[in-house]
């Protein structure tokens, strides 16, 4: 009874809402109300706090308030970027019936999630948007070991739809590199533990299990592509590979059923054909996004710095080359023939350069009109940029360019001369207004438009009709959108107006009247109108579906204007940068002439900065020759330097001039020869991290154990300050057996670059023969030192401890003494300076004296760099205080 009681009080339109609420879990409702979209309960407060909306509350009938949080009809888009960029999914529901007495009809008419958006305002264009879904085999393994995993990702503006069957690893390395903006997993596994500090996913989306059943998923696959086997797209034998791939065509089917249309074919990858590299690496490298290591001058990431392609589609393409670089050779040579050919005719690239700067995104306004939700000036924008294609195709056509650049860049003229019959060169960008389709398109529609023509000439003749009969010369037949159809007389003719004109309307000087002959027309009108537009919008859509027949034309006309942007933006880059092919061997060796660091190079100096060496100055380049074949070759290059001398920037340049080889771009160096590397792995220490508190000794240990685990002989890894987040002595020690660790296994023989500040270490090359020492060189002029940032075989001769200290800013007289106590303790005492307080050497010195040397390590061990400008102060306080004690 009670339930019952309870159930009456809720309202019409709040069960309503709930029904259609139970119908969208795990999606925010938008409800609309007149001219809001309410959201309510749960939703409300997440709504206002996302959006920054008020909270209020509805009342559904006595004594039932809930929550509520709205936005208004017309700004929803903007509402719905910033709901989807949090990683919120949205269920719009619309009133789809009008207004009037009792609830109005509502439907869920749109669904809009991070990783199935397609509007241009939601997305960004010279990125893909990828929507990936991931299921790892049941199996008793827990960890790695053996565990497979199916990894499918789409992107339905562009239709790329690819999957995999790896292992557990691959498959969230997989994960990682494509980094979806939404991913699909079975409703009982677990999320994926991702690797720390990795761009998380922005939506999780849980699917029900069922989905994921082999057999059914096998089915709804043949289902989507029509096909009675899978054997074409690769997958026939990937259980893992067919679950994951069916589970985005459910999940599409579910919330965008017209998407499904554009995911036409399926690509099944391995990821034995790539180059491998972690998320580490990714950030390390600053392949897609840069942080600021040094707190120097900012740089860009690599690929902002590389990426002068002109078209969106090009774009997108050279990010999917920088996530996957090759490791074929005959597919590199044919890139980066494909590269020099632009390279060495500029004045074609230029030409074809300006050209391809018109071209728009013919790929994603494709994938929109395919659904039909393209507008009318989206039709218009691709034919034009179609328009462009005969051109770029006559111009490699007269450069003798080679055949796979022309061979799809065909009949595109049709496809654009078919827009221009159809659609009227500017057509508004709502259907409302009509005016959509060309005349002499459709005899139908010009019959009804010559009708609403003929519509004018009537009211001419009424006009001149009226004007005879009531001799009011000033008389007006007129139109306005409130009002419609009018007979205007001023104010002096009133008099004159005979008794079947019916007032309508009083304006200043004048009345408006209708007759009923008039409002007979009006009517005639207004039913022409609806059937012109109704006819409009159905031509409409025709033509959008005509277009899309040529879907693979398009599609291939997109692609070649993808790879060519791209290759003759990657020819402008290696000019304009100053690049130079590399030769590509399989033979593990990397030598590079005069190298240089793509990003650092293009720095503008910083001239705020208050460190002395980093006014303008150009970028040093630097040589490597590294190879772990022989015990004469340098597998381990050992770099020892003081903090900013260049050793960070050294090692990440030598990765980043592989990765480029790899993509099959030129290199910024004066030659090199670059052995293909299978995997990169980076190291990067605590000290060279912005993001504080991200990092600590357990992760660096992680990171290191998991290099020592993975590399191979033909890996690249890099090294830097390892051992840094914990005290020197474990420090050093680490360091040490890491090196002989990769030294002594061929299995992990791979070519590395270790950087460190710990000149204890140069011993090692004493007994071991691959490994080499390096410094950084630098010049002393009486009391200064300058960084040279050239790299040199050897040993340093000395340590810098104090000019770093000086560089810093520390103050002179602080730097004086310390200077002083330097030349007092020469030899062994210098060793001192080196932070290693529990050292055999520092033993003896404290045995010999004072605390000079502990005031000296103290000094010497300060992280400037991590240091706020308050708590330097109180250090130098404290170590001027000490000093004036000893003295
Ligand atoms: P380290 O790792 O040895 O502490 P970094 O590699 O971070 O030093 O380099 C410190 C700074 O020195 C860089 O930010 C850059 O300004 C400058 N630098 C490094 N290498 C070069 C070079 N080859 N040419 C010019 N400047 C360089
Ligand atoms: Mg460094």
């Amino acid at each position: 009874m009670r339930n019952q009681d309870k159930a009456d009080i809720i309202t019409p339109l709040r069960r309503q809402y709930l029904e259609i609420k139970r119908r969208y879990p795990g999606m925010i409702l938008m409800f609309q109300i007149g001219d809001f979209y309410e959201s309510f309960d749960e939703d409300a407060h997440v709504v206002a706090r996302e959006l920054g909306v008020a909270l209020t509350r509805k009342w559904f009938g006595k004594g039932q308030a809930h929550p509520l949080a709205g936005v208004p009809v017309r700004s929803i888009e903007t509402h719905l970027a910033k709901l989807i960029h949090r990683g919120h999914k949205v269920a719009i529901c619309e009133q789809t019936t009008p207004p009037g007495k009792g609830l109005v009809d509502r439907e869920v008419t749109r669904i809009v999630t991070p990783g199935t958006i397609i509007e241009p305002g939601l997305l960004e264009g010279r990125a893909n948007n990828y929507l990936a879904a991931l299921i790892v085999a049941e199996g008793i393994a827990e960890h790695g070991a053996g565990r497979r995993a199916g990894f499918a990702y789409a992107d339905i503006t562009t239709g790329e739809f690819a999957v995999t069957e790896v292992g557990v690893e691959h498959a969230l390395a997989e994960l990682e590199r494509i980094a979806p903006a939404e991913l699909l997993l079975p409703g009982s596994a677990k999320l994926p533990a991702l690797t720390e500090g990795t761009s998380e996913i922005r939506a999780v989306t849980r699917i029900e299990d069922e989905l994921f059943e082999v057999k059914l998923a096998r089915r709804a696959l043949l289902d989507h592509f029509g096909v009675k086997t899978l054997v074409a797209f690769g997958c026939e034998d990937k259980p893992l590979a067919v679950q994951a791939a069916t589970a985005i065509v459910v999940y599409l089917r579910d919330t965008q059923a017209d998407a499904l249309a554009n995911l036409n074919r399926l690509q099944t990858y391995s990821t034995d054909n790539f180059m491998q590299f972690d998320p580490q690496t990714v950030r390390n490298l600053e392949i897609f996004q840069s942080w600021d290591f040094t707190g120097g001058a900012p740089t860009g990431s690599l690929v902002s710095t590389i990426d002068l392609t002109a078209t969106p589609m090009g774009a997108r393409k050279l990010r999917r080359w920088l996530r996957q670089p090759l490791l074929d050779l005959t597919e590199l040579r044919a890139r980066q023939e494909a590269i020099d050919w632009f390279f060495h005719r500029e004045p074609v690239r230029e030409k074809l350069r300006a050209v391809l700067d018109e071209v728009l995104d013919i790929e994603r306004l494709f994938g929109r009109i395919r659904r039909r939700l393209a507008v009318p000036a989206e039709i218009v924008a691709l034919a034009q940029s179609l328009r462009l294609v005969p051109q770029i195709r006559a111009l490699l056509e007269k450069a003798k360019a080679p055949k796979d650049f022309i061979a799809a860049l065909k009949g595109c003229e049709e496809i654009a001369d078919f827009v221009a019959r159809a659609i009227t060169d500017r057509p508004p960008s709502d259907f409302e207004r009509g005016n959509i389709i060309r005349a002499g398109f459709s005899a139908e529609l010009d019959e009804l438009r010559g009708g609403l023509t003929g519509g004018k000439d009537f009211l001419a003749r009424l006009e001149t009709r009226e004007k005879a009969r009531t001799g009011i010369k000033s008389l007006k037949v007129g139109y306005n959108k409130v009002f419609g159809y009018y007979i205007e007389v001023t104010k002096p003719n009133l008099k004159l107006v005979p008794n079947d004109y019916i007032r309508k309307q009083t304006i200043t000087n004048a009345e408006r009247y209708f007759t009923l002959e008039l409002k007979e027309h009006e009517s005639l009108i207004a039913n022409a109108k609806e059937r012109i537009l109704e006819l409009e919008i159905s031509l409409y859509r025709q033509t959008c579906d005509e277009i899309s027949r040529h879907s693979e034309r398009i599609n291939q006309v997109a692609a070649t204007i993808a790879q060519v942007d791209l290759c003759a933006a990657l020819a402008e880059c290696a000019q304009r940068f100053g690049y130079v092919k590399p030769e590509l061997c399989d033979n593990g060796e990397i030598v590079i002439v005069q190298g240089r660091h793509p990003m650092i190079e293009q720095r503008v100096p910083d001239s705020g900065s208050q460190t002395a060496n980093n006014v303008d100055r150009s970028f040093v380049p630097n040589d490597t020759h590294l190879a772990n074949h022989a015990n004469s070759a340098c597998q381990i290059m050992l770099m020892t330097a003081p903090n900013m001398a260049g050793k960070s920037v050294y090692l990440r340049q030598v990765a980043l001039i592989s990765l480029l080889g790899q993509i099959g771009s030129f290199v910024p160096a004066k030659s090199a020869k670059l052995g293909l590397v299978d995997r990169i792995f980076t190291r990067v220490g605590l000290h060279d991290y912005t993001l504080r508190g991200h990092s600590s000794f357990m992760v660096e240990m992680i990171e290191t154990a998991h290099i020592l685990n993975h590399a191979t002989a033909r890996s690249l890894i890099l090294l830097d300050e390892v051992g840094r987040g914990t005290s020197t002595a474990d420090g050093l020690s680490i360091a040490r057996s890491v090196i002989e660790y990769l030294h002594n296994n061929p299995r992990v023989a791979a070519k590395t670059l270790f950087a460190t500040h710990y000149h204890e270490l140069t011993d090692v090359e004493e007994y071991l023969p691959r490994v080499r020492n390096f410094h950084l060189a630098v010049r002393e002029c009486g009391n200064e030192v300058e960084y040279l940032h050239k790299v040199v075989p050897g040993r340093a001769e000395k340590s810098f401890g104090i000019y770093v200290a000086q560089l810093a800013g520390l103050p002179k007289p602080v730097i004086h003494r310390a200077q002083q106590l330097l030349s007092e303790y020469d030899g062994a005492a210098l060793q001192s300076v080196d932070p290693m307080p529990d050292g055999p050497t520092h033993r003896q010195q404290t045995a010999g004296n004072a605390r000079f040397p502990s005031l000296l390590a103290s000094l010497a061990k300060l992280d400037i760099n991590q240091l706020s400008p308050v708590e330097a102060l109180t250090t130098l306080y404290e170590l001027q205080k000490q000093m004036v004690e000893l003295q």
